[in-house]
């Protein structure tokens, strides 16, 4: 580990994963850009990974920045909040880049919106008190980031409240705050952490207190040294620990995470608080802070938009609801040699067109690769050469996943233990035969889960 750490046991690293080219300098340095408030958001009802919301407002509603919009009764699910002041439209349908068909709610953005400075102030700007004295209880924090809507921004989309949430049963000695970014290209949480150093403190400790950890950690890969020097400076006068890891992909994955920092092991099927720990993306904490003391739900995010067919790569805070083609525009538009356009990075994102589509709360990025960078040689048969086996970070045999998904074998994909697969990437990146190794576990996937519900 960079930084040598009293009572941590990790190795600050884990076995197998890659080292795919980082690209992180295309958009490291570009300063967090706000972007102006589009014509339109267009809000899907579902963005977290649980419970989709219902619509509590109807056609014609005038709204105003930060209402609530949309509610579910379920635990675990996240209200969804209007980014714009203006007029609500009629439902209609969304496909997400993941193929998911979601009910959404347009919204036609009218008068001034809030904007640039004043924007950047409300989120992150100004002071972050690092003491609170008894101020907040643990389930009043819990409570108003449940308000706030807030999920993971890293791109898993959990439900803030439902891990922040202090819970008797499963005693947590340990909050780890992500800021790896493993996923090449992304800068995001890197700005985030450069230029809202004050703010990630500040949720690190209210989201200490409502966990009861003791022990907080913000975990960051040692190709950011900025980051972790800025880090480092803003919990001065605290007892947060700033963690340098080994950069490797997928480091930022949470079962990775815990074994590098803690040494603990997270058995399949099982969640960090089985373990003792909670785990927060950078992003969120930062997003948690505001819901805490500034009462603002989550409305925006910080999204990287770069790659080498992007003409004018930027570090973007967005409305969420803002249609990808507007993201696009605004950064100069695509290269003549743009290919695949990805929301998220190449390695876990999901490749699209339709750029009609809105980004959403779990939206971390859009790369848009060049057709060098995704010039492949053609897919052959499997050499049996084991690389795949020798870097899946969960220990499963990547080769033997595809084929059953491939003979629709949903029995052996089941034995093979297809749903541990995280979707990583690291098998299809190694893989000399050009197999499509992670569309076909994808497929796979879906076939077993569908087989369960027969
Ligand atoms: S099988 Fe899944 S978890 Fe293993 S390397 Fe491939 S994508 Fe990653
Ligand atoms: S890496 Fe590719 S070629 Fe090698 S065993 Fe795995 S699937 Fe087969």
């Amino acid at each position: 580990m960079g930084i040598r750490l009293k009572k941590l046991k990790g190795k600050g690293t884990f076995q197998r994963g890659v080292h795919p080219p980082g690209r992180k300098e295309i958009s490291a340095d570009k300063k967090i850009e706000i972007m102006p408030a589009p014509g339109k958001v267009i809000l899907p009802l579902l963005q977290n990974i649980g419970a989709p919301c219902k619509s509590i407002v109807k056609p014609k509603q005038v709204v105003e920045l930060g209402e609530k919009i949309a509610d579910s009764k379920e635990f675990i699910s996240a209200a969804i909040h209007s980014p714009i002041s203006g007029t609500v439209l009629k439902e209609t349908t969304v496909t997400l880049p993941n193929g998911r068909h979601v009910p959404a709610l347009p919204i036609r953005g009218e008068g001034t919106q809030l904007d640039g400075q004043n924007l950047w102030d409300r989120l992150y700007g100004g002071e972050w008190p690092k003491k609170f004295d008894g101020k907040f209880s643990p389930t009043e924090i819990s409570d108003k980031i449940n308000e706030g809507g807030l999920v993971g921004l890293g791109g898993a989309a959990f439900p803030t409240h439902v891990k922040i949430a202090p819970n008797p049963k499963k005693q947590v000695d340990t909050l780890l705050i992500n800021g790896c970014e493993c996923e090449p290209y992304l800068t995001t949480d890197y700005r985030l952490m450069v230029e809202a150093s004050e703010a990630i403190i500040s949720g690190s400790i209210l989201g200490g207190i409502a966990t009861g950890a003791k022990d907080i950690v913000i975990c960051i890969e040692d190709n950011k040294p900025e980051a972790i020097q800025t880090m480092q400076k803003a919990a001065e006068g605290t007892d947060i620990q700033i963690a340098a890891l080994k950069t490797k992909y997928p480091q930022g994955s949470e079962r990775h995470l815990i074994k590098a920092v803690l040494d603990r092991i997270m058995p399949l099927g099982q969640l960090p608080a089985d373990v003792g720990v909670a785990v927060s993306n950078v992003g969120t904490i930062a997003a948690a802070a505001g819901a805490v003391l500034r009462d603002t739900p989550l409305t925006h995010r910080v999204v990287s938009v770069t790659g080498g067919g992007i003409k004018n790569p930027k570090n973007l805070l967005v409305l969420i609801g803002t249609p990808y083609g507007d993201i696009i525009e605004y950064c100069g538009g695509l290269t003549e040699d743009a290919a695949v356009v990805t929301s998220g990075g190449p390695m876990m994102g999901f490749a699209f067109t339709d750029f009609t589509m809105p980004i959403t709360k779990g939206t971390s990025g859009i790369t848009v690769l060049t057709k060098k960078d995704t010039k492949k040689a053609k897919e052959t048969a499997c050499i049996r050469c084991g690389l795949c086996v020798d870097v899946c970070p969960v220990n499963l045999i990547p080769t033997r996943l595809a084929t059953a998904a491939r003979h629709r074998d949903s029995d052996l994909a089941e034995k093979y233990n297809i749903t541990a697969c995280m979707e990583c990437g690291c098998c299809a990146y190694t893989c000399p035969a050009n197999i499509p190794l992670v569309q076909l576990i994808r497929m796979g996937k879906v076939m077993v889960i569908a087989n369960r519900k027969n």
